[in-house]
Order: C-alpha cells, then sequence, then structure tokens
C-alpha cells in the first residue's frame, strides 16, 4: 500500500536538503509569528516547558555551541546576574554566611589534617586548630595569595595538588609570624641549645 503519507515521507527523506532549506526560510520569514506562539505555548505549558528545557540541558550542556551560547548569554545578561546574587544574598544572608563558615572550616581542617594535625617548628606542641597556618617552605607565601586572593583558594589549589608535603607544612601563628618577620622561629634556637648546651 502506497498511501499519500508515505509517498511524502519517502520524498521528504530523498529532499532532506532541500527541506532543511525551507524550513530554514520559513522561520526567518515567519521568525516573530513562531516566537509568539512558543511563547504562548511557554506560558500555557509551564510544567511541560520545564521540563524540555531541563531535558535539553541535559542533552546539550557539553556541547561547544551550547557552551558558546550560554557565554553569550551570561555576558549579555551579566548586570542582572550580579543584581539576582546581591538580592539573594540580601534575602538569605545568615544562609550563606553560615554555609560560607562551614564550607571553609572544612577545607582548613582536612588541611591540617594532611599536614599532621600540629606546628611543624621543632619544639612545639601547638596543634589548636584556631592557630594553624599553611607555611610556604620556599617563602612564596605572599606571591600565592597575591595570585590566588584569599587563603580559602589556596587551601583549595593546595587540596587539588593532593598536599604536597615538600612545598608546604603547618606551622602555628606564633611559629610562622616569627619565621617571617625575624627569620627564625625561637624554638629553633631553644632546640639547637638544648642539643649543644
Ligand atoms: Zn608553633
Ligand atoms: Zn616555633
Amino acid at each position: 500500500m502506497n498511501t499519500a503519507t508515505e509517498r511524502h515521507r519517502e520524498w521528504a527523506a530523498a529532499n532532506k536538503d532541500h527541506l532543511h532549506e525551507y524550513r530554514r526560510m520559513r522561520r526567518i520569514a515567519n521568525g516573530e509569528k513562531i516566537r509568539a506562539v512558543a511563547k504562548a505555548w511557554f506560558a500555557a505549558n509551564p510544567d511541560k516547558t520545564k521540563e524540555y528545557s531541563k531535558r535539553a540541558y541535559l542533552k546539550n550542556r557539553n556541547k561547544p555551541w551550547y557552551k558558546a551560547a550560554a557565554a553569550r548569554y551570561r555576558e549579555k545578561h551579566r548586570e542582572q546576574a550580579r543584581e539576582y546574587q546581591r538580592a539573594y544574598f540580601q534575602r538569605h544572608k545568615e544562609r550563606v554566611q553560615e554555609r560560607r563558615i562551614k564550607y571553609e572550616t572544612n577545607l582548613k581542617m582536612e588541611l591540617i589534617a594532611a599536614y599532621g594535625g600540629k606546628c611543624a617548628c621543632p619544639g612545639c606542641n601547638e596543634s589548636r586548630w584556631e592557630f594553624m597556618t599553611l607555611d610556604h617552605i620556599y617563602g612564596d607565601g605572599a606571591e600565592h595569595k597575591r595570585r590566588l586572593k584569599t587563603s580559602r583558594m589556596v587551601y583549595r589549589e593546595v587540596r587539588k595538588l593532593g598536599y604536597p608535603k615538600d612545598r608546604y607544612r603547618l606551622l602555628c601563628f606564633n611559629c610562622n609570624c616569627c619565621r617571617g618577620s625575624m627569620g627564625y622561629c625561637p624554638h629553633e634556637r631553644e632546640v639547637q641549645h638544648a642539643h649543644n648546651p
């Protein structure tokens, strides 16, 4: 049996390119109308719209054209996004701050645990987490902080590097500050003195 629908389907398959171009021209010619109809449909079917756009997002989010479009969208709506973030922060100030403190504390705890949990200065027994700082063994701490802006970002980078023990270690505030400003820590001298009285 060769119905009209089947005949049309055959024709469409054989003239794919032609059809594609025809539809493209129609879309361009009727852009306004098509967009208006789509808009009305979206407004009338919010649940389906949500479901479809979620499905499209999951399907396309890693494709280059999607990423490019998303970047263009962000660029175009940068001010709105910033305004939204500001408003969100104002609305949920306490929750946002709470979450940030929790995140940063966890990050620091993980770092402290990875570096042995106590001050690495010989003769110092400080192990209270509040006193712990990350020491850059090669003295590049200031540069590191300048590049990454916050200690949160520094900690994140060190975690990403797998907590290398040859570049960083844990020092308490006292030992770290003293080494920074004096170039030594009294602990070292005391330890030396104890070994060679
Ligand atoms: Zn110390
Ligand atoms: Zn010390």
